[in-house]
């Protein structure tokens, strides 16, 4: 057994074989897997072995799509057939909403190339007869998937990976990590069996890892407390179970047709497949319970709990409404298994908060359709710096300090139960809320505030009148609060509105190096004292890590904003870059304040009138004048007695101001504006109307049109890059060229619907490109998007389609800004 490696893979599951098996082949010759039990102990043994190419998700169809093309290959590598039956799967639709549902997947699924096939009740019954079709509307077929045997698949891929010189350790279990400067050193105990059960014997050995990845399933709790962190990947339970053989179904074989497909039936919370004559059956059960919160058991090994039926009784029935002939059917077998899930449901992958070449691989739901696309895209980030595809959906810090072991557990199990509800783009899922609240919480719900959830904080998406429920509003088309977000976005438009913006990420910057290493860190000229710039950090592969507006506050004294869904992952990038780079640019303070500062952003053409009002100043009628507040302008001023920290900037591209203000005269604050705005009609507005208006006005978004798959050049922000300097990811953003850029779209839609960023853009025939973004737009009466073309067709006046509930509908590229190219509004004097 190795002491010394490279990489070493904790957990010999799915997941951390596949890992093993691409850092090999993507050149790393010096892998060690350590497994504490045997391969496949953990939740992959009792997988049913689904491989749904079905996900909302971009990143994570990707990664489905690579998983089930790779596990076709694997038996010509290893020769290991891992049972691979590609029967198909049928997603099947009770309600026209479900349909908007699979056609608003459609467009994820075309952009990723994942192929798919409509079907009408008729077609299914020609098919399938044993299923019920009356009550359905449709189904959505993908005839590339199916289902594989989740053991075999690992051991497939654990004899790739050996044959590519991993070398594979069991029975020794992963205790402490310590990170000695240069390496993890990791103490390893020699596992034993005693009663039963699987307990540390005394023998350990240290081994020294370049690069550690945690792939430890159930166990992510305790890897969380070894390695001092938080992961919220925490399992739920999850039952299928087996039925004895259907005479009918045994028939149906017997007369020369083809397995049937995995049936979905969302609206039944089930899924179906065949399994030797009868069916098995898999349920997303409501009241399934969280498990493990606090570590995995000793006694717990390939273990399973005693199956629940009365929790599956619903989903039960209703599987013997759609398939009637397993009406007498026993039971067979039943498996009852923890099955890892995270807050939103997507797996925790990427590099680890604050820890340095520590990667992780936890909470996979859905593990065996996961791990081959995970293996390769985690293989990328760590051998070449970066995945081909955006990870930073998975990221594991997309969940920062705040997460408690409470939060996760509930949020999972809220997880688990919304698997199969529908999931309207506009959701949000009430579990541990509300949690992080800005002071003002209470007067916006007072005043109809409908709440979003924001990386744990509460922030308005929306105000409606009393008794307006939110739920019911959602759709897949304009919901029902649409309405309201069109009179908010018209009131800054026209009037004043005023916007929370408390969530935003804050760093302050200072110290005698502080310059220096900014001006390194980030694309854009540094602004003067007093003034602010947008500016980008760039991977070191030269795309887009985070986007800031950095306000200069003094000669080594700045204040970065960035976007509040990502504290964690933007402070781990900025921290360590700061940590690698003090020694060259001298002392760096950094210090996060995101939580001591609130922030309101008033914005429309009366807005400085509302302020003028309130502000303390010798001559308050000029205070805010062009002259003495210019626009990219930053100024302490004094709104009443509240002391803000001023920025003329506004994200709705109206004349307004950013009002950063100490977080506990927040209220005092709002009271103070809300009371000057009334006479000037001043609206609350929430975060929807805002991204439409910045739609208006191409204001690129981070994790829509920004992220790590397109540079700041790609997202046609030259402006913003000054490259007379040198910075951090220049001459790699450079060699990327122009491989596609963003562009801005009014597009002619359906009455009833806008685009939700996620679809396909066709050029007559041919699709190229896709939505980022996607809106109403108050100022032109029609759809908004922004997406990504080819540079060829990135031209004003281009004509193009949307695919959206799956028809093409024409959409033109209009010019960068197409609402007030000028910048007049935001110029404005007064
Ligand atoms: C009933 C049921 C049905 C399912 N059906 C499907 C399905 O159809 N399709 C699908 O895609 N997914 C399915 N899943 C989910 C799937 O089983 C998991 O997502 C997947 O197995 C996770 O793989 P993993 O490698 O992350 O974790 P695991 O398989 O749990 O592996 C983790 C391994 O790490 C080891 N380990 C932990 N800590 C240490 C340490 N410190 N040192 C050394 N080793 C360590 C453990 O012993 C374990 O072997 C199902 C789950 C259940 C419960």
């Amino acid at each position: 057994m190795k002491t010394q490696v490279k990489a070493l893979v904790v957990g010999g599951g799915a997941v951390g074989t596949s890992i093993a098996y691409h850092l090999a082949k993507a050149g790393w010759d010096d892998v060690m897997l350590l497994e504490r039990d045997e391969l496949t102990s953990g939740s992959t043994w009792h997988a049913a072995g689904l491989l749904p190419l079905f996900n909302m998700s971009f990143a994570t169809t990707h990664i489905h799509k690579y998983s089930v093309d790779f596990y076709k290959s694997l038996e010509a590598e290893t020769g290991l057939n891992a049972g691979f039956a590609v029967v198909g799967n049928l997603r099947m639709a009770q309600t026209q909403e479900r349909m908007d549902e699979f056609m608003l997947y459609a467009s994820t699924a075309e952009t990723c190339d994942v192929p798919y096939v409509w079907m009408t009740p008729d077609e299914i019954k020609a098919k399938w007869p044993l299923i019920r079709t009356e009550d359905l509307k449709g189904a959505l077929y993908h005839n590339t998937d199916g289902y594989i045997n989740p053991a075999d698949v690992t051991q497939a891929m654990a004899k790739g990976a050996r044959q590519r010189g991993v070398e594979i350790v069991r029975k020794w279990q992963a205790d402490a990590f310590h990170w000695n400067g240069d390496a993890w050193e990791v103490t390893c105990t020699k596992m034993v069996e005693k009663g039963g059960n699987l307990v540390p014997s005394d023998e350990q050995i240290v081994i020294t890892a370049e690069h550690v990845v945690t792939a430890s399933g159930n166990h992510a709790q305790t890897t969380a407390k070894k390695l001092g962190i938080k992961i919220p990947a925490i399992p739920v339970e999850h039952q299928f179970i087996v039925m004895d053989q259907d005479p009918a179904l045994v028939q149906f074989r017997s007369e020369g047709n083809v397995e049937h497909p995995v049936i979905r039936d969302a609206d039944a919370q089930s899924y179906v497949r065949e399994e030797r004559g009868g069916w098995i059956l898999g349920v997303y059960e409501k009241n399934a319970p969280a498990c493990f919160e606090y570590g995995v058991p000793d006694s717990f090994r390939a273990d399973l709990f005693p199956l629940d039926l009365e929790r599956i009784e619903e989903q039960y029935m209703a599987m013997i409404h759609r398939i009637p002939s397993c009406e007498e059917s026993g039971l067979k077998d039943d498996f009852n298994g923890p099955i890892c899930y995270t807050p939103d449901g997507n797996p925790l992958v990427g590099p680890a908060l604050g820890l340095r070449n520590m990667w992780l691989a936890e909470g996979f739901s859905f593990g065996i359709t996961a791990a081959g696309g995970t293996g390769y895209y985690l293989a990328q980030m760590m051998v070449d710096g970066e995945a081909e595809i955006d990870m930073a959906s998975l990221d594991p810090k997309r969940y920062g300090n705040w997460m408690t072991t409470e939060f996760a557990a509930r949020k999972n199990e809220e997880c688990y139960d919304h698997v199969y509800i529908l999931h309207h783009p506009d959701e949000e899922r009430p579990a541990c809320r509300p949690l992080r609240k800005s002071p003002a919480y209470d007067r916006q719900a007072t005043r109809g505030a409908q709440f979003g959830f924001v990386n744990g904080w509460e922030r308005p998406n929306y105000y409606a009148p009393a008794g307006f429920n939110d739920h019911d509003s959602r759709s897949f088309r304009r919901g029902g609060w649409w309405q309201y977000a069109v009179e908010e976005a018209k009131a800054i438009r026209e009037g004043v509105g005023l916007i929370d913006a408390t969530a935003f990420t804050k760093h302050r910057i200072t110290g005698a190096g502080a310059t220096a290493f900014l001006d390194w860190f980030t694309t854009n000229k540094l602004p003067r004292v007093g003034r602010i710039n947008l500016t980008y950090a760039l991977t070191a592969h030269g795309t887009t890590r985070t986007e800031y507006t950095i306000v200069r506050n003094g000669e080594n004294d700045y204040y970065l904003v960035s976007a509040g869904a990502w504290t964690a992952y933007d402070q781990d990038y900025l921290f360590k870059a700061i940590e690698d780079k003090e020694a060259e640019f001298g002392r760096i303070n950094a210090q996060d304040v995101t939580t001591q500062w609130g922030v309101f952003a008033i914005a429309g053409p009366k807005s400085r009138d509302v302020l003028a009002a309130v502000i303390k100043d010798a001559d308050p009628a000029t205070a805010l004048s062009n002259k003495r507040f210019p626009w990219l302008s930053a100024q302490k001023i004094e709104l009443g007695m509240c002391p803000v920290n001023a920025i003329r900037v506004a994200y709705t591209g109206e004349l307004g101001w950013e009002l950063h203000h100490p977080i506990e005269m927040q209220n005092y604050l709002f009271d103070l504006l809300e009371k000057a705005g009334e006479p000037h009609g001043m609206k609350l507005v929430g975060a929807r109307a805002q991204n439409w208006l910045r739609q208006e006005k191409s204001y690129r978004a981070f994790g829509n049109e920004l992220g790590r798959d397109a540079t700041p050049l790609e997202a046609d922000l030259p402006r913003f890059v000054d490259l007379s300097k040198d910075f951090h990811g220049k001459d790699t953003m450079l060699e990327k060229g122009i491989r596609s850029k963003c562009v801005t779209l009014l597009i002619d839609g359906p009455d009833d619907a806008d685009p939700w960023g996620r679809e396909a853009l066709y050029h007559g025939d041919t699709r190229v490109g896709r939505l980022t973004s996607g809106g109403y737009s108050v100022a032109f009466g029609k759809s908004i998007g922004m997406g990504y073309v080819k540079p060829e067709l990135a031209v004003v006046g281009t004509q193009l389609q949307v695919k959206m509930l799956d028809q093409l509908w024409p959409a033109v590229i209009v010019e960068d800004s197409p609402y007030d190219p000028q910048n007049a509004a935001i110029r404005a004097d007064g």
